[in-house]
């Protein structure tokens, strides 16, 4: 089981979604509201996202 790295809950909201060509993560702490995204297991910067999704046209 996941816990949040900032508060340590168990409790996260995970969301798939493909951007571009890769899954990719986004998970969310219900407690503390803190979001990150990963793919294929590795953390991913969100302005790393963004130019993924900027790269699909
Ligand atoms: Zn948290």
């Amino acid at each position: 089981m996941k816990h949040c790295p900032r508060c340590h809950a168990g409790r996260l909201v995970e969301i798939a979604l493909n951007v571009g060509e890769r899954k990719v993560r986004m998970q969310s702490c219900s407690r503390c509201d803190t979001r990150w995204w990963d793919s294929d297991g590795e953390h991913l910067p969100l302005p790393g996202v963004l130019d993924l999704a900027a790269a699909r046209r």
